[in-house]
């Protein structure tokens, strides 16, 4: 397979090529064309498989094609790991007029609430931070209002280490008609359980 193949913008296909990667791996192989369709998608790969880039193309390609439509959630379990995803996201998106923030525990809230109402594209955040913002501050809420893509990414570890009441919290401010883009290491039962509840869902597990 070729990045060419997989559906994405010619711009996206360029920008791959400029980064140096020269072709798509088996979780991006499959997983983009997936995404493009508008399905719920569960990579079950390692780090290092290429899974950022996975959900980030396509998103950013969506994106591309309604900048005042389209916008994601990213979550991720701790801080390094947002800022190693914002990183990506920039990279990937660097021919695009990208709008992206980090909202990660340890920084300056105000800053935060103010950069989250400039409507980011993409936010990417940690669940204890982002909870506090959606709880504490009624401006919040409405920025997720439409969102169109969750991207729980090391889910297995978002789901594992006491995050279900800050997840639960995020779930509710946001619409029910988003594209769920579920990627871990391994399956748990905690994500089998939440995976039940997707009629539209298309796995991908990597050997
Ligand atoms: P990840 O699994 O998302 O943490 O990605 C691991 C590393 O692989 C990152 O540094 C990416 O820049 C790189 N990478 C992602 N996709 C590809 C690809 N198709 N070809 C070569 N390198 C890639």
């Amino acid at each position: 397979k070729i990045f060419a193949d997989l559906g994405l913008a010619e711009w996206a296909v360029k920008t791959c090529k400029e980064l140096g990667m020269p072709g798509p791996t088996p979780v991006q192989a499959h997983c983009i064309p997936k995404i493009l369709d508008g399905r719920d998608v569960i990579g079950i790969a390692q780090t290092g498989s290429g899974k950022t880039a996975a959900f980030a193309l396509p998103i950013l390609h969506r994106l591309a094609q309604d900048p005042f439509g389209v916008f994601a959630l990213v979550m991720t379990p701790n801080r390094e790991l947002a800022y190693q995803l914002h990183d990506q996201f920039r990279a990937l998106g660097s021919c695009l007029n990208l709008r992206s923030t980090v909202v990660v525990g340890g920084m300056d809230m105000m800053n935060q609430a103010k950069s989250l109402m400039t409507r980011p594209h993409v936010v990417i955040t940690t669940p204890g931070r982002i909870k506090v913002l959606l709880e504490e501050d009624p401006d919040i809420p409405p920025v997720f209002s439409k969102t169109k893509f969750l991207v729980l990414d090391e889910a297995d570890r978002l789901l594992d280490v006491g995050f279900e009441k800050e997840l639960a919290v995020v779930f509710q401010h946001l619409p029910k008609s988003r594209q769920n883009l579920l990627f871990s290491a391994t399956v748990t039962d905690e994500l089998q359980r939440l995976l039940e509840r997707s009629p539209n869902k298309a796995y991908f597990y990597e050997a």
